[in-house]
């Protein structure tokens, strides 16, 4: 947490607290119903949630129900979704082309394990948006990280991999990895340590870790110049989306596509938040890059678990043989291949898709002038469907900047617009979403008790 250094964001931050301890009151008025599900399921679940991410101070809500935009808790409150399953619901909640792909397989049966005619055509889909030349279905994005990085060793027959500082690609042992770890414990801002996220990691996956700053490319090169020959890829979110949404510096991308190129090592983009949400052909098409592997998920099936890893036919060539193995009963499932080609043949198009960014920077837009007109130390980021307000007054562009943004200024934030029915994500590491379903009133209503928040904060 930042010690702010002037008196005027000093009052702020006192003030921040002070919104805070007041709305939790309200918030634990409105939500008694979540509040006491979450006592009895922590007798029955670890924290009383299925995924510890799922657990969110001072409680989570409990959803009984949601449609289209909407979110309705146990206790009938309704929320605005803008957090959106964290980013996996650009279609929004049970889009009715959506339900009625799942509707119309049920019919069909929703698990064959031997493949259905969608595995082509869902394949061809992503194929044609995304740079790759092969794809193979998994069913989460942590699965497509975990594969990708087998097909890579596979392919380099090297070991190590490369992360970056902060960033998250799901809770395979290799890459829980310097998630967020502690300032004090993570050694030099230039060359961080590899600090373990979890009890329980493997000690060799621990090993075959490097840990690099994102943005800096000096850091990447001398660390490809020093273990090139052990490294088998560089796996990175091309725009970095767990600590808010840290855009990557003009050349940054491409400087590691050479870099990597120059020591024969892979350069794996983790699409899985950016995938169809930064552009129609992920951030890697938006900056121009040809990554040897793309990992996806959450967006591209609409709120049913599939993700996908695709690669240069050379690099998938490993899987083609049978030499790398890629297994999985559930794989591109008939249900989740009817509604993953719902979302991308029907849904998500290039058009609905430009008219929801075009709301999301009308958000930003509105968002900006209330932080000008208070001269808030914050600013927004926006990237393609997505948009965050960050508490710091220079754009974040490592994880340690990320750590020094006013974390007591985003949760009073946060904690505000909960209680105004806006369901932005929990955690402040992420950013909000604009569904295809999100309409110009509810992006109103969002920016409306933004400024209600600003105002409470700076009069
Ligand atoms: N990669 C990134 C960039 C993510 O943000 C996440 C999850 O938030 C994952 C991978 C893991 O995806 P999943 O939760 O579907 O396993």
């Amino acid at each position: 947490m930042t010690t702010p250094v002037d008196p005027a964001t000093q009052e702020l931050v006192a003030r921040a607290k002070e919104i805070t301890e007041q709305e939790l009151k309200v918030f634990e008025d409105r939500t008694p119903g979540s509040k006491a599900q979450d006592a009895r399921a922590s007798s029955r679940l670890p924290m009383g949630v299925p995924s510890s991410f799922q657990f969110y101070d001072p409680y989570p809500i409990v959803v009984r129900h949601a449609r289209g935009t909407r979110v309705v808790d146990v206790d009938g409150n309704e929320f605005v979704d803008f957090n959106l399953g964290y980013g996996s619901l650009l279609a929004g909640h049970s889009h009715p082309v959506f339900a009625d792909a799942i509707r119309e397989q049920l019919e069909h049966g929703t698990l064959y394990v031997t493949p259905c005619e969608a595995n082509e055509e869902v394949a061809g889909l992503l194929i044609e948006r995304f740079p790759f030349d092969l794809v193979r279905f998994t069913n989460s994005g942590t699965e497509s990280t975990m594969d990708a990085i087998r097909a890579a060793r596979g392919f380099t027959g090297k070991t190590k991999i490369v992360k970056a500082e902060g960033a998250y690609h799901g809770h395979h042992d290799e890459v829980l990895v310097s998630v967020k770890p502690p300032v004090a414990e993570a050694g030099d801002a230039h060359h961080p340590l590899a600090v373990p996220y979890s009890e329980g990691l493997s000690t060799t996956a621990l090993r075959d870790v490097l840990v690099v700053p994102y943005n800096d490319l000096e850091a990447l090169e001398e660390t490809l110049v020093e273990h090139g020959d052990e490294i088998a890829a560089y796996i990175l979110e091309p725009v970095a989306e767990n600590m808010g949404i840290v855009l990557p510096d003009e050349g940054y991308l491409q400087g590691v596509r050479d870099l990597t190129r120059r020591h024969g090592v892979l350069m794996i983009c983790d699409e899985v938040k950016t995938g169809i949400t930064a552009h129609h052909g992920g951030a890697s098409t938006r900056y121009g890059i040809e990554p040897d592997l793309v990992c996806l998920a959450k967006s591209i099936g609409g709120g049913v678990p599939v993700g996908a890893f695709g690669g240069r036919a050379e690099v998938m060539e490993g899987i083609a043989s049978g030499r790398v193995m890629h297994l999985g009963t559930f794989n591109g499932n008939p249900l989740v291949m009817a509604a993953s080609r719902a979302v991308l043949r029907d849904i998500v198009t290039q058009e609905v898709f430009d008219e929801a960014c075009g709301r999301n920077r009308r958000l930003l837009a509105a968002c900006r002038a209330e932080i000008d007109r208070a001269g808030l130390p914050a600013h927004t980021v926006e990237m393609g469907a997505k948009g965050c307000v960050t508490y710091s007054p220079e754009p974040v562009r490592t994880y340690r900047d990320y750590k020094s943004t006013d974390f007591d200024l985003a949760y009073a934030h946060w904690i505000w617009m909960m209680n105004r029915g806006i369901f932005l994500p929990p955690g402040l590491d992420e950013q909000w979403l604009i569904s295809v379903q999100h309409t110009d009133d509810d992006i109103d209503r969002h920016a409306e008790a933004f400024g209600g928040f600003v105002a409470a904060l700076a009069g």
